[in-house]
């Protein structure tokens, strides 16, 4: 069974203190040895929000790795939808924005995925069926990987920690379009449209017109992000019923792909999740985002599904009680992308809880 070391927030002292403690208990200096350079993987937060994981956090895990001879870097990939991280370009601007600068972290934030989100190592897996997982080449080209992720709520998976970060935060734009294409808009009931071209508007990616008063779709051009199903005023558009557990299934997928050639890349890997500012919602929400329970803490492991479960157990019953648990949270079953990476090879849903 998986360890996940947990040190509750009553414990934590500065933020190099926790980070120090958590590294040294997962014993990554042996784990990284004969490692040079270390990729952090983080995510920046989009612009406008306040509650992404803290770059001092960061911070001192780069001055941990640094003082033990690791080279390091911090990373992050852009965004399949179009907005303020779409490219390398605008992702570097909203990190310094939010804080990741080379003189707050002392290391340089880059992007992993290249300028347009499209640089990336393929990497073919026996149980993703006519897709070929394309990871960031940044992830590929270091020789250790940290992944520093945020414990909170997300609409589409439920819970959003390790598991999340490796399948859309380490791959490009063409494998997070894979997962998200389940969730493609149709208009299910054409009575209810009253022609109004909300959904129009709400689309970055310019994938609806209206024709003779109806929404037009052009899927090669949807990214499946939902954002007119959500303005759509009449509730007329829909996604089909299994479009929710169907990306859930591939969010799973990719991360044991990912997981799975990290492992054929001899990369050691390890995972910190920080649960602080709990919200129900991911960082990419681009304003302050509402927060659903107390702080717990921070926890720690090599085991990205153990770290996940262990997170989730944890913040439930830190959670509010009016919140009732994730799966209500966002209507969705936080561990159900987490059983698809585990089935895969990803990690244990069964874990032991080492207090710290
Ligand atoms: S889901 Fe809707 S808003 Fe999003 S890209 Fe597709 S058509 Fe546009
Ligand atoms: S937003 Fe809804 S009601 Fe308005 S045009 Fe689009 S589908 Fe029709």
């Amino acid at each position: 069974m998986a360890e996940v070391f947990f040190l509750p927030v009553e414990k934590a002292a500065t933020p190099r203190k926790v980070m120090f403690k958590l590294l040294e208990e997962l014993i990554v200096e042996e784990l990284f040895a004969g490692c040079n350079t270390v990729a952090i993987k983080i995510h920046i937060g989009e612009r406008g929000n306040t509650t992404y994981v803290h770059p001092s956090y960061v911070a001192a895990v780069v001055s941990w790795l640094r003082e033990r001879g690791f080279d390091a870097f911090v990373t992050d990939t852009t965004t399949l939808y179009v907005g303020p991280r779409s490219t390398a370009i605008s992702c570097m601007e909203v990190a310094a924005e939010n804080g990741f600068t080379l003189e707050s972290l002392g290391a340089p934030f880059i992007v992993a995925d290249g300028l347009k989100g499209e640089d990336g190592v393929l990497y073919k897996c026996e149980w993703i069926k006519g897709h070929v997982v394309e990871i960031a080449r940044a992830f590929y080209e270091a020789d250790a990987i940290l992944v520093v992720s945020h414990g909170k709520g997300h609409g589409m998976t439920g819970f959003g920690g390790a598991i999340k970060n490796l399948s859309m935060g380490c791959v490009t734009k063409a494998t997070k379009r894979y997962q998200h294409s389940p969730y493609r808009p149709f208009l299910a009931f054409p009575e209810l449209c009253t022609g109004c071209g909300e959904c129009v508007k709400a689309c970055a990616q310019k994938a609806v017109t209206l024709v003779e008063g109806k929404p037009v779709f052009r899927y090669e051009q949807c990214i499946s992000c939902g954002g007119c199903v959500v303005r759509c005023p009449t509730h007329a558009l829909a996604v089909p019923e299994d479009a929710i557990e169907e990306f859930n299934r591939r969010v799973g997928w990719v991360a044991a792909a990912v997981v799975d050639a990290f492992r054929k890349w001899r990369k050691p890997v390890a995972y910190i999740t920080v649960a602080e500012q709990i919200t129900k919602l991911c960082d990419c929400v681009p304003k302050p985002n509402e927060i659903v329970a107390r702080d717990v803490g921070f926890l720690a492991s090599t085991d990205p599904v153990a770290v996940d479960c262990a997170s989730i157990d944890l913040i439930e019953e830190y959670m509010y009680p009016e919140y009732g648990g994730f799966a209500n949270l966002n209507g969705v079953d936080p561990k159900l992308h987490l059983r698809e990476a585990s089935a895969r090879g990803a990690g244990e849903l069964e874990y032991v809880l080492v207090k710290l």
